[in-house]
């Protein structure tokens, strides 16, 4: 485990841990504040993060800014990232072992950023994270806690790109999410 985000910068730069490192062009760690209360996790980086090196910058990523932007929930505000740190050729999901391999890095940033609310974003991040048993479908707007962490799964932002009606329910599933970082 790492103990900052500095010690992990230094310990995942040029990370050969497993095969995605052989088409990555920028390893994408994550960004956002490092005391956020909320966390979010997707996949892992597409065409335009892997050539930016940042998390969420392509199309599902502007989707997720405007659903941002209409609930009042700042960006910057938060931390984003990703089950894998290095992006899978022609997006396909990564691998159980290309998750697992990447596992220490996404543990460390919650240790080190401690949220008291990760929202999964669509059915890697719920499966790799809580349970490879779990259907996006029936978890989603659920909540899950674990060791004193509260999980939100709801939809990938790109699922909406390919089904617009799914946008209530991720819109519904963020609302939750508001209501329960108002109480705390
Ligand atoms: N999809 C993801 O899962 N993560 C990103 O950073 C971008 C697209
Ligand atoms: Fe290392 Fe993770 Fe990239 Fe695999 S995906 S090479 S484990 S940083």
């Amino acid at each position: 485990m790492f103990e900052s985000i500095e010690e992990l910068e230094k310990a995942i730069s040029g990370c050969e841990k497993c095969g995605l490192c052989k088409h990555r062009n920028n390893i994408v760690l994550g960004e956002g504040n490092i005391n956020a209360d909320l966390m979010f996790i997707g996949e892992g980086p597409g065409a335009d993060e892997d050539k930016e090196g940042r998390p969420f910058v392509g199309k599902a990523g502007i989707l997720m800014n405007q659903a941002f932007i209409g609930l009042g929930i700042k960006r910057e505000d938060c931390y984003i990232t990703n089950v894998v740190k290095c992006r899978p050729e022609n997006n396909r999901n990564p691998e159980t072992e290309e998750a697992n391999a990447c596992k220490d890095y996404l543990r460390s940033q919650v240790m080190i950023i401690k949220p008291k609310i990760i929202v999964l974003l669509g059915s890697v991040a719920l499966k790799n994270i809580i349970d490879e048993s779990l259907s996006i479908t029936r978890a989603r707007g659920k909540w899950i806690e674990v060791k004193g962490i509260k999980y939100m799964p709801t939809y990938h932002p790109a699922a909406l790109l390919r089904d617009e009606s799914k946008k209530i329910d991720f819109w519904n599933d963020l609302k939750l999410v508001l209501d329960e970082l108002k109480k705390s």
